[in-house]
């Protein structure tokens, strides 16, 4: 940290400003999903012993978890280009078609949120996956002819959060699927004591590891819950962030004791209090929650089942007993 003659941070030199990137580049700086790591290692030194691309790759899991940052990893470690793109982002075939023959022999094509991929681009990409080529249509009206063009073999990484949303055909033509599962808080404290080290932030290991326990098993919250800690221990003028420190800024963010937020509240009280503990449709809690559908289920309820709060069933979402006692005794 950058002090200034009181010895007190000085905020506007926090190594934050200067753009330093958080991601990891190496498969060996990835931290967790060891199994995962593992496997992914030996597909990728197997193609480059082989001299051979690599199959290609789906990974999914619940947002914030690694999906992009593995892609990047990956792209690294073969040492190709990557080409990084979206579902809703492709709003006409042509627009594949020209993405895929700028691809070069190895380069990765990206693309996150692959389960919104409109069926008609869906399908184009299937001969592109399959055969390296893909379908072009020259002109227009009844004089319009499909040309079929030779693309180059290319790693298709595809990214979701829902693999169900995928059609079966898509999924089955993913020869690496990859799931990505909540971090454990011993990780996340590595991810957490690292980034503030790349922030040139001193941060306590025992209050790294009480951010680490509400970051809701999740990276990406993990770095969003330091980097507002810093705020609020430079605004105090202290110089390490220990637990009180941390435990005071939770307290103003209302995080409570298993790293719930207002709205993760919201939604169980929902159950509890406006349907007697369920069981609810998540069509209703959407419509009572003024929430989307798809954020209820993508960022909500994934953990708030893998902690057994929140149970899903056929007839809808109950919250278990210990889901009822937290929301008691947490911000009534
Ligand atoms: P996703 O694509 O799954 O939504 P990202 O790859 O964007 O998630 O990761 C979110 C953030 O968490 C990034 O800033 C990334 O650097 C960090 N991160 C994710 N996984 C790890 C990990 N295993 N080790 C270190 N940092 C990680």
């Amino acid at each position: 940290m950058v002090e200034n003659k009181d010895n007190k941070l000085a905020p506007n030199e926090i190594q934050e400003d200067k753009k330093i990137n958080l991601r990891p580049k190496k498969i060996n700086e990835f931290i967790g999903q060891d199994t995962t790591k593992s496997n992914l290692n030996t597909f990728i030194q197997s193609s480059l012993k082989r001299k051979k691309n690599l199959d290609h790759i789906i990974l999914y899991g619940p947002p914030g978890l690694g999906k992009t940052t593995l892609a990047n990893i990956i792209a690294y470690e073969k040492n190709v280009n990557i080409h990084s793109t979206s579902g809703p982002a492709f709003t006409k075939k042509g627009d594949l078609v020209t993405l895929l023959s700028n691809l070069s022999d190895g380069d990765i094509l990206f693309i996150d949120e692959i389960h919104r991929l409109s069926p008609i681009i869906e399908e184009s990409l299937y001969p592109a996956m399959e055969d390296f080529k893909c379908d072009y249509i020259i002109g227009s009206g009844p004089s319009a002819r499909v040309m079929q063009i030779s693309i180059e073999k290319f790693t298709l990484i595809g990214a979701t959060t829902r693999l169900g949303l995928l059609s079966r055909p898509l999924r089955d033509r993913f020869g690496i699927p990859i799931q990505l599962e909540f971090y454990s808080p011993d990780n996340l404290k590595q991810i957490i004591m690292l980034n503030a080290k790349k922030l040139n932030i001193n941060i306590v290991e025992l209050a790294a590891y009480e951010v680490a326990k509400r970051s809701r098993g999740t990276p990406r919250i993990a770095i969003r819950l330091l980097k507002r800690i810093i705020d609020f221990s430079i605004v105090q003028n202290l110089k390490i962030i220990d637990t009180e420190i941390v435990l005071e800024s939770l307290r103003q963010m209302r995080i409570d004791s298993e790293g719930l937020d207002e709205m993760d509240r919201r939604y169980m009280r929902c159950i509890s209090e406006d349907y007697s503990g369920g069981p609810v449709g998540v069509e209703t809690l959407s419509a009572a929650l003024l929430e989307q559908k798809d954020i209820i289920e993508d960022v909500i309820e994934p953990y708030l089942m893998q902690r057994g709060l929140v149970q899903r069933t056929s007839r809808g979402r109950i919250l278990s007993k210990k889901g009822l006692s937290h929301i008691n005794k947490e911000y009534k």
